[in-house]
């Protein structure tokens, strides 16, 4: 048995030379519960590809912030994620699972269920308070990783009209994060009975599209990436001064990773979610905590599912049975490389949408395996760029590797969104659609269905997206046309240009386009509710909600069906029924602002004023940039008598949206009055 929490480290970062400030002096691991009752801080940075990271070896100097905790910490060299993928990255750090057991396997489609423990909930059991702090609208509440934490701020500003997910700043991350913090911290001796506080702060600003605020911008104008990178470690290194400064960081344990790279053009990806290379599931992972952990580096390798039982193991709570992770504070004691674990991995986005051969693989020791039609295998350790592909050289590595796939995986529920069934497909069937079924079995792909041969298709996907981003809805439109030409099974691509035509105003043809595809053959859930949607839009609400109400019976938490059931079910005066709608959105998501101005739009129709201010004014209160929300209080007001506070909320509508012709109108009648 050897202290190797850092022996390993020495021996590679120093290769028998002297070390730097560190010393030679070989800590033992931490024990057990050496944090007992400290608080957690978790910050996970969206999209930080590891390199990145001057602890992590880059030359760029954009994390001063990352670096210091780095050093005075605990950084393991070699830390990857599962899936590089929002929603189901995070799912797996917060559940310590595996993306097919704890069920979330891509952004938006799937919902964690609540049905396995997580960081949060076991903090919370043990007497922790805990909050959380997201920067995007694809870890909204509704997709479930809220469970258990008391207080989850998922409030996006803006508008959410464009193609783009929601998202908000670091700093307005951060802001609120810093007042809760300091409400709950219980450094003070007279405060020992207070409970020691979780706290999760997930910053989107590095994720796409780049673009960094003033000075970045300017310093970072041929690398806008890098920018965001420079800014999210600025605002950051801020927060965790003024934390510091006021001893808040005294008694806590930080932890700062991420959930997974992006590859920057690398293997023709641009970002990421349809490969699996070591740019996108490479992450940094740093663990630090003053006078507790002692500065080391270990080249142990680490996984995304270890950082539950990890971070559970150092605070002594108890660490649910059952996890895929393992706990990485001692791991040096048991580092025989026979011992170390698979790390499992997946990208399923392309195969769930797009019906492309799924993407799974495992890495063990120096070998990945990257399993689909056209079958890779690399060693990391010679080719850390995975350029060559040595699958049909090295035949018994890559058997030993297929072997342990199946080991892991065996008994893994297929990925599939919730199905359509038989009665729902047959209702629809009878309004001309074809649903898509259930995935194939992996064998029954192809060369042809391999992601690898389609990466072109992909980047004609982000090509379109980032043309319509930059104004020139034109050419975003015929590129997408293009790639329905090439591949007309491809559903994402009739779902962003019927988007795009309907942010045009060209609604007939958005319901054209979807209707076209869905009559083809290629609808799946995604797309029926986008043509539910764009139906409820044209005006067709008998057609609307025969679409819709398949998809919301057959799925109870399909909620982006619901709400838009729920709207159409408003126009149609269905009042009980659209408020149903509603309220099972709230239940689940209490801070959908759009949700909250719809079931206020709702009550203004029916006359219940009171219930309509309070609705809007929730609305307002979550993102104080919705215009529409302003202008509906403003009726609300109005219609109660108060003109003067009605003329107040128009203009704060006009201020937000100057176009706003209803705000408006509702201010030329009220000054002809
Ligand atoms: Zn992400």
């Amino acid at each position: 048995m050897r202290p190797v929490w850092r022996v390993a480290i020495v021996v590679l970062a120093c290769s028998g030379v002297q070390c730097g400030p560190r010393g030679p002096a070989q800590p033992a691991p931490p024990a057990a519960g050496v944090l007992r009752g400290a608080n957690v801080l978790l910050v996970t940075i969206d999209t930080l590809r590891a390199d990145r990271v001057g602890a992590y070896g880059s030359p760029l100097g954009i994390t001063p912030t990352l670096d210091r905790f780095a050093a005075e910490g605990l950084r393991y060299e070699v830390a990857r994620a599962h899936v590089p993928l929002t929603l189901p990255s995070h799912a797996t750090v917060m559940t310590g699972r595996y993306p097919f057991a704890n069920g979330v396997r891509d952004n938006g489609s799937f919902r964690f269920d609540g049905s396995h423990p997580t960081l949060a909930g076991t903090l919370k059991q043990a007497g922790y308070s805990t909050a959380a702090f997201v920067g995007a609208f694809v870890l909204d509440g509704r997709f479930g990783l809220n469970a258990g934490f008391d207080l989850y701020d998922d409030r996006m500003r803006g508008s959410t009209s464009n193609l783009e997910v929601v998202q908000r700043t670091g700093e307005q991350v951060l802001s609120p994060a810093l007042d809760w913090i300091l409400q709950h911290d219980n450094r003070q001796p007279s405060a020992d009975k207070s409970a020691p506080w979780f706290g999760w702060i997930h910053l989107y600003d590095p994720h796409e599209p780049y673009a960094p605020p003033e000075p970045f911008r300017t310093r970072y104008a041929a690398d806008p990436y890098a920018g965001e990178i420079a800014y999210t470690d600025a605002v950051l290194g801020r927060f965790l001064d003024r934390l510091r400064s006021s001893g808040a960081l005294d008694h806590t344990l930080v932890i700062i990773t991420s959930d997974h790279g992006e590859s920057l053009g690398e293997h023709g990806e641009r970002t990421h979610g349809l490969f699996a290379y070591d740019v996108t599931l490479r992450v940094p992972l740093i663990f630090w905590a003053k006078g507790a952990l002692p500065p080391a580096a270990s080249r142990s390798p680490s996984r995304l599912v270890d950082l539950m039982p990890t971070v559970l193991d150092l605070v002594g709570v108890p660490v649910p049975a059952a996890l895929d992770g393992r706990s990485l504070r001692a791991v040096g004691e048991r580092d025989a490389p026979a011992a170390e674990p698979d790390t499992y991995f997946e990208a399923l986005n392309a195969n769930l949408t797009r019906g492309w051969a799924p993407l799974k693989g495992v890495l063990h020791g120096r070998w990945k395996l990257v399993d689909l039609p056209v079958a890779e295998l690399y060693d990391v350790v010679a080719d850390p760029g995975e350029t060559r592909n040595v699958y049909a050289a090295q035949r018994d590595q890559a058997r030993e590797l297929e072997a342990r796939l199946d080991r892991v995986v065996a008994g893994a529920a297929p990925a599939a969104p919730a199905p359509v069934d038989a009665a729902a497909a047959a209702r629809l069937r009878s309004l001309g659609y074809v649903v898509g079924s259930a995935p194939k079995p992996s064998r029954a792909y192809t060369a042809a269905d391999d992601p690898k041969r389609l990466a072109h298709l992909n980047a004609a996907l982000d090509d379109a997206v980032d043309l319509w981003s930059r104004g020139d809805g034109a050419r975003a439109m015929e590129t997408l046309r293009g790639v329905i030409r090439e591949r007309p099974d491809l559903t994402v691509a009739y779902d962003r240009l019927a988007f795009m035509l309907r942010a045009s105003g060209r609604i007939g043809e958005a319901v054209g386009v979807l209707d076209d595809a869905a009559r083809a053959g290629h609808a799946d859930r995604a797309l029926l509710r986008s043509l539910g949607s764009a139906l409820g839009d044209a005006g067709d609400l008998r057609r609307s909600a025969a679409v819709l109400e398949p998809l919301v019976r057959e799925d109870t938490t399909d909620l982006q069906s619901s709400d838009a059931l729920g709207q159409t079910y408003a126009r149609m005066g269905r009042g009980p029924q659209a408020e149903a709608m509603f309220k099972r959105v709230l239940d689940a998501s209490p801070n959908a602002a759009a949700t909250w101005n719809n079931l206020g739009a709702l009550y203004l129709s029916q006359n219940r004023i009171g219930e309509a201010i309070e609705a809007l004014s929730r609305a307002i209160t979550i993102n104080p940039d919705l215009a529409t929300a302003y202008n509906g209080l403003g009726v609300a007001y109005a219609k109660g008598g108060q003109i003067d506070r009605a003329v107040e909320q128009w203009q704060k509508a006009l201020a937000l949206r100057p176009d706003f012709a209803d705000a408006r109108y509702n201010l030329d009648r009220a000054a002809r009055k």
